[in-house]
Order: structure tokens, then sequence, then C-alpha cells
């Protein structure tokens, strides 16, 4: 046991011959086309305020950073969205180290930047042990606690952003075409050729792009993955979009709430369920059951138990002040904790997917977070909460049809559709008092986290909705 965490989770160490695979690895690799050619390779990680953050290395220096990692503080941890720093138990302060390892299974070029490639981060101690707090080693406890149960997850981020136009102060609308209409992809057409190109080059699998409703938003999918890899393509995705649109001076937003009184920015989930591996035969447990939908028993109770957890995982999930404006009725961000097939209104969203490819595609989408959540993290809580409802078996409420917003308050009591925290406060608290993500998140996490929004609520107590804005739009 150490001493950030009571969980006691084993903890793999970077021995000797695992410093000499990576590093023996890096050499081929940098030796090698596509990498061959970069001069540089950026190393990310994510911040618990859900800010993508950096050190890179020239690529001479790759064999090393692989081998032995780059310094850098753990005070990241306490990095609030405007760089200022706050202090918690367990993490702030400016003495210490760690060591960021470059993932090298996704080290490829930025073809939105050339001369420079990519890889996610891993934080390790000096001690090689993974840092207790590094929110991909977070997740990838939690996905092991599935497999442990013969259970796998299949998930994907949809990303909205909005371009605009100018310095990067205020938002300025890139596109004047409609709402989902044509005349913006003919208005950003290089724009958006660029970028598909780009991520086919990085080899994202993009699976649809439109122009979304607010002014100015877009929307792109990408194909299912495995948890952690989908989390990294989220970073890859959002760093693609970012720097494509430097290079046609346009600047892009994944604020959860660019304009004050605009439709917002989510970063929606979608997940399912499988009983063992799907690459070895496995099955998607949210078709081809006789519950609701469609849904088999765990596929069900996985539903649930994310259901159940909502408000508390809406700290971590939609953790900026900024994310409450978003987070409204009647905007399709999901402002009630209530699910329904196809309904965007409702938090949950289930989706069958055609006829005949159920088996394949049913999902459930998570519609209430946003583009400042940290992804590794809100995976890992959605993971842990979804085992939590398996083991408890869940069943789902009755599924809610159309707006609940558009429903009398009285019966909206009577079918037990609360609305979700309309605060960050009110959602921290949920989180702080649940037992579960404490449990398994651990005592480190928990408490990082909340001085980390604690800090960010400080920062805005007093600040109008237009401050709150423009101080979070071009951050994430
Ligand atoms: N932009 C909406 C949001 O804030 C979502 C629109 C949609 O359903 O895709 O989440
Ligand atoms: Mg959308």
């Amino acid at each position: 046991m150490n001493q950030y965490d009571g969980t006691a989770a084993p903890q793999p160490r970077l021995d000797d011959g695992e410093r000499e695979r990576r590093r023996e690895r890096a050499a081929a690799l940098a030796a090698e086309l596509p990498v061959k050619d970069v001069t540089a390779v950026a190393m990310t990680w994510v911040d618990t305020s859900g800010i993508t953050r950096t050190k890179a290395v020239p690529l001479s220096r790759l064999e090393y950073a692989a081998a032995w990692g780059v310094g850098m503080s753990p005070v990241f941890d306490v990095f609030l969205l405007d760089d200022s720093i706050t202090q918690g138990r367990y993490a702030g302060g400016p003495a210490g180290d760690l060591r960021l390892h470059p993932v090298l299974d996704r080290l490829v070029p930025l073809a939105g930047m050339p001369g420079w490639a990519w890889a996610p981060a891993e934080r390790f101690t000096q001690d090689g042990t993974p840092h207790p707090i590094d929110a991909r080693w977070l997740l990838h406890r939690e996905v092991e606690r599935l497999a442990a149960q013969g259970l796998s997850v299949r998930t994907a981020f949809e990303v909205e952003w909005a371009v605009s136009d100018g310095d990067g102060e205020d938002f300025v609308p890139a596109c004047n075409g409609p709402a989902y209409g044509m005349t913006r992809v003919s208005e950003l057409s290089d724009y958006l050729r660029d970028l598909l190109r780009a991520l086919e080059a990085s080899g994202v699998e993009v699976v649809q792009i439109h122009p979304e409703y607010a002014a100015g938003q877009m929307e792109l999918s990408v194909a299912a993955e495995d948890p952690i890899g989908a989390a990294d393509t989220l970073v890859l995705v959002r760093e693609t979009i970012r720097s494509v649109s430097f290079t046609h001076d346009l600047v892009a937003s994944f604020s959860p709430k660019v304009a004050p009184d605009s439709v917002g920015n989510g970063c929606h989930i979608h997940l399912s369920l499988w009983q063992d591996d799907p690459a070895e035969g496995g099955f998607n447990t949210m078709a081809g059951g006789d519950g609701p939908c469609g849904m088999q028993g765990t596929g069900e109770a996985f539903a649930a138990g994310i259901l159940e957890r909502l408000p508390a995982l809406l700290a971590i999930g939609a953790p900026s002040v900024a994310s409450y404006l978003r987070l409204v009725p009647s905007h399709w961000a999901g402002a009630f904790a209530c699910w329904g097939l196809e309904n965007r209104e409702a938090a949950l969203r289930f989706v069958t997917g055609p006829l005949g490819d159920r088996n394949q595609t049913a999902n459930v989408e998570v519609k209430c977070f946003d583009g400042a959540a940290n992804p590794y993290l809100t995976l890992a809580a959605a993971l842990v909460a979804g085992r939590a409802g398996v083991d408890g078996e869940f069943t789902l409420p009755e599924p809610v049809d159309g707006d609940p917003a558009g429903l009398d308050p009285a019966e909206r009591q009577r079918r037990g559709i609360h609305a979700l925290p309309s605060s960050l406060e009110e959602s921290l608290a949920a989180f702080e008092r649940d037992t579960v993500l404490r449990d398994a998140l651990g005592e480190a996490l928990v408490d990082t986290v909340a001085v980390v929004r604690r800090g960010e609520l400080a920062l805005f107590q007093d600040a109008t909705p237009e401050e709150i804005t423009t101080a979070t739009r071009w951050r994430h």
C-alpha cells in the first residue's frame, strides 16, 4: 500500500528489462518512416482541470525518454484553468519530480504540425512505479478490474468544437451558414478537407463530420476503441483540430460554452459493454437480450450503474464552472438524470443502431459530459459506476420519451426524473459523498479533484456568465 491510495492495486514497475525493451523500441521507431523525418516528439498528459499539457524532446532524445522518462513537476495535478496553482493534501508545492514516458504504441507524426510527432505520456515516479494520480494509469486500473470480471468496454468520444476567425480573444464564427447546413461545409471546405487528411494520416478512423447547431460549431465522430485508446484518440483529434485550425488562421474552441447565449460544446461518450474480448468472440451485452431495448442483464446493469451516479460523475465529466452554463434543459445537453431510446434530452441516450447491425452498434451515450473533462478520468469514473451497477445487478427505470423539461414537475417527481446538478458546487458535493467512487479512485485523486474544483469555483465566485465564458473559451 502506498501513501496515496488505500486500494492496494498491483503496481507494475519499470524494471531494467522493461526500460531496455522500451529503449530498443524507441530506437527502432526513430530510425524508420514515418517517425524518422520528424524533428521533435510532443508528449502530452491531461491535467485535473482538463487541459492538455506537454513536454517535448528532439527525436534524438526519444530513446532516453522511452527508457528513463523526462522530468516534470507533480504540481500540474493542482493547476487551475487559468494556470494559477492550488494546494492539495497529495499534490502541490514546488518540490518533487515525476518522469514522463512516451507511450510508443501511439507514437505518430502530427500531420497538422509538420516536423512534429505526438505520443500520449504515462507519468511514473522516480522509482519506476506509476504516479498514483495519473489519470491514464487510473483508467488502466479500471479496465483491468473489469477484465478480471470477463468484461471489456468499447467506447468513443464525440468531439464538438466552435471555429472562430480572429485573434483568439472574441469568438467570431468562421462560417455563417445554418445549423447542419451544407453552406458551412462550402465555406470551410479547405479547412475540413485538410482536417480529415491530417486525421487519416495520423491513423484516426473518422466515421462522420458535420456542422452542428451553434454558430460556427462542428462535430466529428471516430470509431470505437478500448477505453485507453479512445481517450488517447480524443487528445490526438483535439490537437489535430487545433493545429489545422491555426494553419487556416482559425481558432478552435472546445469550451463547454463558447458564447453565453448559445448551445454549448458537448463531449459525449458512447459505451458498449462486452462479455469477453470482442477480438476473441466476445459479444455486446447491449444487444440480443430480452431487457429494455434489447439489452442483456449485464448491459442494462452497467447503464443503470452510470445513471445512478451521474450527479457525482459530473464533477469529473463536467468539471468546469462553465460546464453548468451548458448543462441546461432543452439544449440537447442531457440536463436530467434519466434515460431514453434515442432521446437527445436524456443524460443517457440509448442507441440501438440499425436492425441487423445491433450486435455491433448498440451502445449507451452519456450526453451530459463536455470538452473541459479529462477523458482518462471521465472514463475511469464511468467504468467504476458501470461496474458497481453490474456488481449490484442494477436495473433501469422506465425510459423517458421527449424533453423531461416539458413534463409537469409533479409528473417528473412521480417518475423519479431528477434534474442533474446545476452547479459545480453541487456535483462536487455529490462526488465527495460517493464512497464507491472514493474507494475505487482513491483518496488522493478525490482530494486533488476537490481542491482543483474549489479553486476554480473561487476564481469565478462573483463572475457573470460573460466573464466565465470569456475566461474559459480558449483554455481546453
Ligand atoms: N451541443 C449539444 C451539447 O451541448 C449536443 C448536440 C447533440 O445532440 O449532438 O451537448
Ligand atoms: Mg452533436
